[in-house]
Protein backbone atom coordinates (compact mmCIF):
# COMPACT_ATOMS: atom_id res chain seq x y z
CA UNK A 1 0.00 0.00 0.00
CA UNK A 2 1.24 3.44 -1.13
CA UNK A 3 0.31 6.51 0.40
CA UNK A 4 0.44 9.84 -1.42
CA UNK A 5 1.15 12.61 1.13
CA UNK A 6 -0.57 15.68 0.63
CA UNK A 7 1.86 18.14 -1.13
CA UNK A 8 2.19 21.05 1.77
CA UNK A 9 2.61 18.64 4.94
CA UNK A 10 5.92 19.16 6.41
CA UNK A 11 8.94 16.52 7.10
CA UNK A 12 8.09 16.05 10.51
CA UNK A 13 4.35 15.02 10.03
CA UNK A 14 5.93 11.95 7.65
CA UNK A 15 8.07 11.44 10.14
CA UNK A 16 4.59 11.37 12.91
CA UNK A 17 2.70 9.17 10.21
CA UNK A 18 5.95 6.69 9.50
CA UNK A 19 6.56 6.17 13.39
CA UNK A 20 2.91 5.86 13.76
CA UNK A 21 2.84 2.57 11.37
CA UNK A 22 6.55 1.21 12.19
CA UNK A 23 4.85 1.36 15.82
CA UNK A 24 2.43 -1.17 14.29
CA UNK A 25 4.74 -3.22 13.34
CA UNK A 26 5.00 -2.27 9.19
CA UNK A 27 8.47 -1.48 7.32
CA UNK A 28 8.41 1.74 5.54
CA UNK A 29 9.85 2.94 2.22
CA UNK A 30 10.02 6.92 1.77
CA UNK A 31 10.25 8.44 -1.70
CA UNK A 32 10.85 12.04 -2.38
CA UNK A 33 9.75 12.76 -5.90
CA UNK A 34 9.83 15.95 -7.65
CA UNK A 35 5.59 15.92 -8.07
CA UNK A 36 5.31 14.16 -5.17
CA UNK A 37 6.17 12.45 -1.52
CA UNK A 38 5.15 8.31 -1.40
CA UNK A 39 4.97 6.95 1.76
CA UNK A 40 4.85 2.63 1.27
CA UNK A 41 3.90 0.12 3.66
CA UNK A 42 5.68 -3.29 3.89
CA UNK A 43 4.11 -5.79 5.97
CA UNK A 44 0.40 -7.67 5.96
CA UNK A 45 -1.85 -4.51 4.95
CA UNK A 46 -4.80 -6.53 4.29
CA UNK A 47 -6.86 -4.95 7.79
CA UNK A 48 -5.49 -1.61 6.32
CA UNK A 49 -8.62 0.40 5.54
CA UNK A 50 -7.22 2.62 2.78
CA UNK A 51 -9.95 5.05 2.52
CA UNK A 52 -10.53 5.67 6.54
CA UNK A 53 -6.47 6.58 6.63
CA UNK A 54 -6.64 8.97 3.93
CA UNK A 55 -10.03 10.53 5.32
CA UNK A 56 -8.59 10.73 9.00
CA UNK A 57 -4.72 11.03 8.92
CA UNK A 58 -4.79 14.53 7.61
CA UNK A 59 -1.58 14.23 5.46
CA UNK A 60 -2.28 12.32 2.88
CA UNK A 61 -3.77 13.16 -0.83
CA UNK A 62 -4.73 9.67 -1.63
CA UNK A 63 -3.63 5.93 -1.08
CA UNK A 64 -3.11 2.78 -3.47
CA UNK A 65 -3.25 -0.65 -3.13
CA UNK A 66 0.23 -2.36 -4.87
CA UNK A 67 -0.87 -5.76 -6.09
CA UNK A 68 3.17 -6.33 -7.15
CA UNK A 69 5.63 -8.01 -4.68
CA UNK A 70 8.06 -5.59 -5.43
CA UNK A 71 7.77 -2.25 -4.00
CA UNK A 72 10.77 -0.24 -3.56
CA UNK A 73 12.01 -0.75 -7.59
CA UNK A 74 8.00 -0.03 -8.48
CA UNK A 75 7.48 3.01 -10.64
CA UNK A 76 4.30 3.57 -8.22
CA UNK A 77 6.59 3.97 -4.72
CA UNK A 78 9.26 6.38 -6.57
CA UNK A 79 8.27 8.03 -9.62
CA UNK A 80 11.27 9.93 -10.74
CA UNK A 81 13.78 7.81 -13.21
CA UNK A 82 16.41 6.77 -11.15
CA UNK A 83 19.63 7.63 -12.87
CA UNK A 84 23.08 5.79 -11.43
CA UNK A 85 26.04 7.56 -11.78
CA UNK A 86 29.81 6.04 -11.51
CA UNK A 87 31.68 8.92 -11.08
CA UNK A 88 30.43 11.72 -14.18
CA UNK A 89 29.03 9.15 -16.26
CA UNK A 90 25.16 8.59 -16.23
CA UNK A 91 22.90 5.77 -17.05
CA UNK A 92 19.22 6.62 -17.39
CA UNK A 93 16.92 8.53 -18.75
CA UNK A 94 17.96 10.48 -21.22
CA UNK A 95 20.88 9.06 -22.12
CA UNK A 96 21.94 5.85 -24.22
CA UNK A 97 24.95 5.02 -21.98
CA UNK A 98 27.29 1.79 -23.92
CA UNK A 99 29.27 -0.85 -22.33
CA UNK A 100 31.86 -2.21 -24.50
CA UNK A 101 34.75 -4.79 -24.19
CA UNK A 102 35.72 -8.13 -24.05
CA UNK A 103 33.92 -11.24 -22.54
CA UNK A 104 37.03 -12.07 -20.52
CA UNK A 105 39.72 -10.20 -19.99
CA UNK A 106 42.88 -12.21 -21.64
CA UNK A 107 45.63 -10.24 -21.04
CA UNK A 108 47.06 -6.41 -19.94
CA UNK A 109 47.60 -5.71 -23.25
CA UNK A 110 44.63 -6.91 -25.01
CA UNK A 111 42.51 -4.82 -22.01
CA UNK A 112 44.59 -1.99 -22.55
CA UNK A 113 44.32 -2.12 -26.52
CA UNK A 114 40.68 -2.82 -26.60
CA UNK A 115 40.05 -0.12 -23.59
CA UNK A 116 41.53 2.34 -25.78
CA UNK A 117 40.01 1.65 -29.13
CA UNK A 118 36.77 1.50 -27.51
CA UNK A 119 36.85 4.83 -25.75
CA UNK A 120 37.76 6.26 -28.96
CA UNK A 121 34.66 5.03 -30.14
CA UNK A 122 32.32 6.50 -27.83
CA UNK A 123 32.15 4.00 -25.15
CA UNK A 124 31.51 5.02 -21.92
CA UNK A 125 32.26 2.01 -19.47
CA UNK A 126 34.69 -0.90 -19.99
CA UNK A 127 33.32 -4.20 -19.18
CA UNK A 128 35.37 -7.77 -19.39
CA UNK A 129 35.10 -10.72 -17.24
CA UNK A 130 37.78 -11.64 -15.11
CA UNK A 131 35.64 -14.81 -12.60
CA UNK A 132 33.50 -16.12 -16.04
CA UNK A 133 30.95 -18.34 -15.07
CA UNK A 134 31.29 -21.10 -17.86
CA UNK A 135 28.71 -24.02 -18.20
CA UNK A 136 31.80 -26.35 -18.86
CA UNK A 137 34.26 -26.65 -15.97
CA UNK A 138 36.77 -27.63 -18.67
CA UNK A 139 36.52 -24.27 -20.26
CA UNK A 140 38.69 -21.35 -19.42
CA UNK A 141 37.64 -19.76 -16.42
CA UNK A 142 38.97 -16.61 -16.59
CA UNK A 143 42.41 -14.73 -14.99
CA UNK A 144 40.34 -14.06 -11.57
CA UNK A 145 42.25 -11.70 -9.46
CA UNK A 146 44.96 -10.88 -11.82
CA UNK A 147 42.14 -10.10 -14.18
CA UNK A 148 40.86 -7.14 -11.90
CA UNK A 149 44.76 -6.05 -11.85
CA UNK A 150 44.18 -5.78 -15.62
CA UNK A 151 41.18 -4.43 -16.03
CA UNK A 152 42.27 -1.87 -12.86
CA UNK A 153 45.84 -0.80 -15.48
CA UNK A 154 43.20 -0.47 -18.39
CA UNK A 155 40.62 2.16 -16.06
CA UNK A 156 44.16 4.01 -15.24
CA UNK A 157 45.60 4.41 -19.42
CA UNK A 158 41.86 5.11 -20.24
CA UNK A 159 39.90 6.87 -17.41
CA UNK A 160 37.06 4.44 -18.27
CA UNK A 161 34.97 2.75 -15.79
CA UNK A 162 34.89 -0.73 -14.98
CA UNK A 163 32.15 -3.58 -15.12
CA UNK A 164 32.97 -6.46 -14.08
CA UNK A 165 31.45 -9.81 -13.38
CA UNK A 166 31.00 -10.92 -9.45
CA UNK A 167 30.63 -14.86 -8.60
CA UNK A 168 29.80 -14.91 -5.05
CA UNK A 169 30.04 -12.76 -2.05
CA UNK A 170 33.35 -14.06 -0.29
CA UNK A 171 34.42 -11.54 -3.56
CA UNK A 172 33.58 -8.37 -2.50
CA UNK A 173 37.01 -7.41 -1.10
CA UNK A 174 38.67 -7.87 -4.68
CA UNK A 175 36.57 -5.80 -5.99
CA UNK A 176 37.56 -2.31 -4.52
CA UNK A 177 38.56 -0.71 -7.67
CA UNK A 178 35.48 -1.89 -9.52
CA UNK A 179 33.13 0.93 -10.09
CA UNK A 180 29.96 -1.58 -11.21
CA UNK A 181 29.27 -4.67 -10.32
CA UNK A 182 27.80 -7.20 -12.65
CA UNK A 183 25.38 -10.16 -10.96
CA UNK A 184 25.81 -12.23 -14.09
CA UNK A 185 22.33 -14.16 -15.32
CA UNK A 186 22.76 -17.45 -13.38
CA UNK A 187 23.47 -15.75 -11.02
CA UNK A 188 20.64 -13.64 -10.45
CA UNK A 189 18.76 -15.09 -7.75
CA UNK A 190 22.13 -15.93 -5.67
CA UNK A 191 19.81 -14.08 -2.90
CA UNK A 192 23.03 -13.78 -0.28
CA UNK A 193 25.06 -12.50 -3.13
CA UNK A 194 22.24 -9.86 -3.70
CA UNK A 195 21.71 -8.97 0.26
CA UNK A 196 25.60 -8.52 0.46
CA UNK A 197 25.44 -6.13 -2.70
CA UNK A 198 22.87 -4.25 -0.93
CA UNK A 199 25.26 -3.14 1.80
CA UNK A 200 28.06 -2.02 -1.19
CA UNK A 201 27.90 1.54 -1.93
CA UNK A 202 28.75 1.14 -5.84
CA UNK A 203 26.36 0.38 -8.53
CA UNK A 204 25.10 -3.10 -9.27
CA UNK A 205 24.36 -4.28 -12.64
CA UNK A 206 22.01 -7.17 -12.65
CA UNK A 207 21.62 -9.63 -15.76
CA UNK A 208 18.59 -11.33 -16.13
CA UNK A 209 18.69 -15.08 -15.97
CA UNK A 210 17.81 -16.85 -19.33
CA UNK A 211 14.98 -18.56 -17.36
CA UNK A 212 13.40 -15.72 -15.17
CA UNK A 213 10.54 -13.89 -15.48
CA UNK A 214 9.68 -10.13 -15.45
CA UNK A 215 8.54 -10.40 -12.06
CA UNK A 216 11.46 -12.19 -11.19
CA UNK A 217 13.84 -9.99 -12.25
CA UNK A 218 12.58 -6.83 -10.21
CA UNK A 219 12.33 -9.01 -6.95
CA UNK A 220 15.72 -9.51 -7.43
CA UNK A 221 16.47 -6.19 -8.02
CA UNK A 222 14.00 -5.59 -5.09
CA UNK A 223 16.92 -7.64 -2.39
CA UNK A 224 19.33 -5.53 -3.58
CA UNK A 225 17.52 -1.87 -3.07
CA UNK A 226 15.78 -3.15 0.08
CA UNK A 227 18.80 -4.21 1.77
CA UNK A 228 20.11 -0.44 1.41
CA UNK A 229 21.52 -0.16 -2.22
CA UNK A 230 19.49 1.63 -5.05
CA UNK A 231 21.90 1.72 -7.64
CA UNK A 232 20.93 -0.97 -9.68
CA UNK A 233 20.83 -1.28 -13.37
CA UNK A 234 19.07 -3.87 -15.03
CA UNK A 235 19.78 -6.01 -17.94
CA UNK A 236 17.94 -7.94 -20.46
CA UNK A 237 20.37 -10.22 -22.50
CA UNK A 238 18.20 -12.91 -23.89
CA UNK A 239 15.82 -15.72 -22.72
CA UNK A 240 15.90 -19.54 -23.40
CA UNK A 241 13.27 -20.19 -25.78
CA UNK A 242 12.19 -22.78 -28.12
CA UNK A 243 14.59 -21.30 -30.67
CA UNK A 244 18.02 -23.15 -31.91
CA UNK A 245 19.33 -20.93 -34.25
CA UNK A 246 20.12 -18.20 -31.85
CA UNK A 247 22.11 -18.39 -28.18
CA UNK A 248 19.19 -16.59 -26.73
CA UNK A 249 15.98 -15.18 -28.08
CA UNK A 250 16.21 -11.15 -27.15
CA UNK A 251 13.32 -10.04 -24.87
CA UNK A 252 12.60 -6.38 -26.36
CA UNK A 253 9.10 -6.71 -24.36
CA UNK A 254 10.98 -6.79 -21.25
CA UNK A 255 12.86 -3.79 -22.03
CA UNK A 256 9.93 -1.36 -22.72
CA UNK A 257 7.71 -3.38 -19.82
CA UNK A 258 10.61 -3.33 -17.25
CA UNK A 259 11.18 0.76 -17.53
CA UNK A 260 7.08 0.79 -17.59
CA UNK A 261 7.10 -1.10 -14.15
CA UNK A 262 10.57 0.27 -13.04
CA UNK A 263 11.95 3.43 -11.93
CA UNK A 264 15.95 1.35 -12.53
CA UNK A 265 17.84 1.80 -15.39
CA UNK A 266 17.22 -0.25 -18.19
CA UNK A 267 19.68 -1.63 -20.75
CA UNK A 268 20.36 -4.74 -23.29
CA UNK A 269 22.99 -7.01 -23.86
CA UNK A 270 22.58 -8.05 -27.99
CA UNK A 271 25.59 -9.69 -27.88
CA UNK A 272 24.40 -12.57 -25.90
CA UNK A 273 20.98 -12.44 -26.47
CA UNK A 274 22.14 -13.59 -30.03
CA UNK A 275 25.55 -14.92 -30.08
CA UNK A 276 26.02 -13.84 -33.62
CA UNK A 277 28.05 -11.08 -34.72
CA UNK A 278 26.32 -10.33 -37.59
CA UNK A 279 23.12 -9.96 -35.54
CA UNK A 280 24.31 -7.80 -32.81
CA UNK A 281 24.35 -4.21 -34.78
CA UNK A 282 21.05 -4.49 -35.96
CA UNK A 283 19.54 -5.35 -32.43
CA UNK A 284 21.45 -2.89 -30.53
CA UNK A 285 19.63 -0.11 -32.77
CA UNK A 286 16.45 -1.84 -32.27
CA UNK A 287 17.40 -1.68 -27.98
CA UNK A 288 17.93 1.55 -28.52
CA UNK A 289 14.79 2.14 -30.36
CA UNK A 290 12.93 0.75 -27.89
CA UNK A 291 13.85 2.64 -25.22
CA UNK A 292 16.66 1.67 -23.19
CA UNK A 293 19.07 3.54 -21.33
CA UNK A 294 21.96 1.48 -22.68
CA UNK A 295 23.99 -1.07 -23.98
CA UNK A 296 26.53 -3.28 -22.94
CA UNK A 297 28.36 -5.09 -25.57
CA UNK A 298 30.94 -7.66 -26.17
CA UNK A 299 33.96 -6.36 -28.53
CA UNK A 300 37.82 -7.95 -29.18
CA UNK A 301 40.61 -6.98 -30.81
CA UNK A 302 40.55 -9.99 -32.37
CA UNK A 303 37.63 -12.37 -31.96
CA UNK A 304 38.77 -15.54 -33.94
CA UNK A 305 41.65 -15.59 -31.33
CA UNK A 306 39.09 -14.58 -27.98
CA UNK A 307 38.99 -17.20 -25.50
CA UNK A 308 35.42 -16.63 -24.56
CA UNK A 309 32.71 -15.96 -27.21
CA UNK A 310 34.75 -15.09 -30.29
CA UNK A 311 31.41 -15.70 -32.59
CA UNK A 312 29.15 -12.78 -31.15
CA UNK A 313 32.13 -10.42 -30.71
CA UNK A 314 32.00 -7.38 -32.62
CA UNK A 315 35.91 -6.47 -33.66
CA UNK A 316 37.16 -3.48 -32.89
CA UNK A 317 36.50 -1.73 -36.47
CA UNK A 318 32.92 -3.19 -36.65
CA UNK A 319 32.21 -2.05 -33.10
CA UNK A 320 33.71 1.64 -34.23
CA UNK A 321 30.74 1.43 -37.26
CA UNK A 322 28.19 0.61 -34.67
CA UNK A 323 28.49 3.43 -32.79
CA UNK A 324 28.94 5.95 -35.39
CA UNK A 325 25.60 4.79 -36.54
CA UNK A 326 23.90 4.92 -32.73
CA UNK A 327 25.77 8.27 -32.38
CA UNK A 328 23.40 9.55 -34.90
CA UNK A 329 20.47 7.59 -33.75
CA UNK A 330 20.51 9.03 -29.93
CA UNK A 331 20.80 12.41 -31.38
CA UNK A 332 17.95 12.38 -33.26
CA UNK A 333 15.95 10.72 -29.97
CA UNK A 334 17.20 13.39 -27.92
CA UNK A 335 19.51 11.18 -25.63
CA UNK A 336 23.43 11.63 -24.85
CA UNK A 337 25.61 8.97 -26.00
C1 LIG B 1 28.83 -11.68 -19.38
O1 LIG B 1 28.26 -10.59 -19.54
O2 LIG B 1 30.05 -11.81 -19.38
C2 LIG B 1 28.03 -12.90 -19.17
C3 LIG B 1 28.60 -14.03 -18.74
O3 LIG B 1 26.75 -12.74 -19.46
P1 LIG B 1 25.46 -13.52 -18.87
O4 LIG B 1 25.62 -13.54 -17.39
O5 LIG B 1 24.33 -12.66 -19.36
O6 LIG B 1 25.47 -14.87 -19.50
MN1 LIG C 1 30.44 -13.41 -22.96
Amino acid sequence: MVFIMNPDVTREQINTFISGWENKGFSTILSVGTEHTAVCLIGNTAAVDLDHVVQTSGVVLYGKRITERYKAVNRVVHEDNTIVRTGDICIGEGYFTVIAGPCSVESEDQIIQIAKSVKTSGARILRGGAFKPRTSPYDFQGKKAEGLEMLSAAKKETGLPIVTEIMNQTQIDLFEDVDIVQVGARNMQNFDLLKALGSLKKPVLLKRGPANTIDELLMSAEYIVSSGNDNVILCERGIRSFETMTRNTLDLSAVVLLKQKSHLPVIADPSHASGIRSLVPPLAKAILAVGADGLMVEAHNNPAAALCDGAQSLDLDQFDTLMRDLKNRAQTEGKII
